[in-house]
């Protein structure tokens, strides 16, 4: 059940009708909207009904949920939500953020060096991933602790912030105290257990969609992660399994604005998996800006040659700066900015 709330309904009269959702053993979700809030009852319709809504100072309209996500629903919450991460505005439409970097932290020095060769651009958001989930265990699996070690360094030096994967519960927390994004990959975006943990966590998450997940899992991922009361939550459509053999995956870019006309959640779309290919990450971008994707996520490397992982889809630091250029050019014609 969804209840809007007057825009001038008093934090008492709030406050009476959480009281009341509670009494009747139901979880009340506030989410607040630039002119109202509404509160989310989860928990079974049948009892909610119960209480005649209506009739309680404050409230607006009440209404069932009938479809099987409710938070992340466009519904319940009508206006886009804007992530601010350290300053940076994602989602609400005047923004294309751009966040770049390596698949995966090799060390300090090439950390350094990509960011020196591509903080021109004015991007002020590094990804990295210090746990990799790799489908070999023979494959590099990370440098765990120590990459994120490179991570505060590489903040602290530059004045950036970074996103990074974390793949295990027991990770959760430490993973949160260095980075201002968790990243949950494709492989782990149904580990609910996980989704659970980062949604009592106060960081922004960025969930990417499994590679066989349709658009309402996606959305169910999400809605775990908000069910917890972590509402700063970025999809991001990272391309699916299909029988096409000359990309990775299938960038799957109509989920795009599907996923914006059901939610108020700010989308991305990741480029370098998406095609698995570094010359598609150009184009797949160009795409991504014109089906008003809130941003991009793309995998840098200045020695793809020798990357430890996804070297063939890393685009070389100058080779990025020209296609951040291209793209302000039309980004600025949409009234966004590039951040
Ligand atoms: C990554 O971002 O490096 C990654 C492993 O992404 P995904 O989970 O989308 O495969
Ligand atoms: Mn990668």
């Amino acid at each position: 059940m969804i209840i809007v709330l007057k825009p001038e309904a008093t934090k008492k009269e709030k406050k009476h009708i959480i009281d009341r959702i509670k009494e009747l053993k139901l979880t009340p979700r506030v989410l607040h909207g630039t002119e109202r809030d509404v509160i989310a009852v989860i928990g079974s319709e049948s009892i909610i009904s119960q209480l005649p809504l209506e009739v309680f100072p404050g409230v607006e309209s009440a209404m069932p949920v009938l479809k099987p996500y409710k938070l992340v629903s466009r519904k319940v919450k009508p206006d886009s939500t804007v992530i601010d991460v350290n300053g940076i505005k994602i989602g609400g439409g005047k923004t294309f953020n751009i966040i770049a970097g390596p698949c995966s932290i090799e060390g300090l020095g090439m950390m350094r060096n990509i960011w020196k060769s591509i903080q021109q651009t004015g991007i002020g958001i590094m990804r990295g991933g210090a746990f990799k989930p790799r489908t070999s265990p023979y494959s590099f699996q990370g440098m765990g602790k120590k990459g994120l070690e490179i991570f505060k360094k590489i903040k602290k030096e530059f004045k950036i912030s970074v996103i990074t994967e974390v793949m295990d519960t027991k990770d959760v927390e430490l993973v949160a105290k260095y980075s201002d994004i968790l990243q949950i990959g494709a492989r782990n975006i149904q580990n609910f257990s996980l989704l659970k943990e980062v949604g009592k966590c106060k960081k922004p998450v960025m969930l990417k969609r499994g590679m066989a997940m349709t658009i309402k899992e996606f959305l169910m991922a999400a809605e775990y992660v908000l069910s917890q009361g972590n509402f700063n939550v970025i999809l991001c459509e990272r391309g699916i399994r299909t029988f096409e053999p000359l990309t990775r995956f299938t960038l799957d870019i109509s989920a795009v604005p599907i996923i914006k006309k059901e939610t108020h959640l700010p989308v991305f779309i990741d480029p370098s998996h998406g095609g698995g290919r570094w010359d598609l990450v150009e184009p797949l971008s160009k795409a991504a800006l014109a089906v008003e994707a809130d941003g991009i996520i793309v995998e840098v490397h200045d020695n793809p040659e020798n990357a430890v992982s996804d070297g063939e889809q890393s685009l070389r630091p100058y080779k990025f700066n020209e296609m951040v250029e291209k793209l302000r050019k039309t980004a600025e014609f949409m009234g966004k900015e590039i951040c």
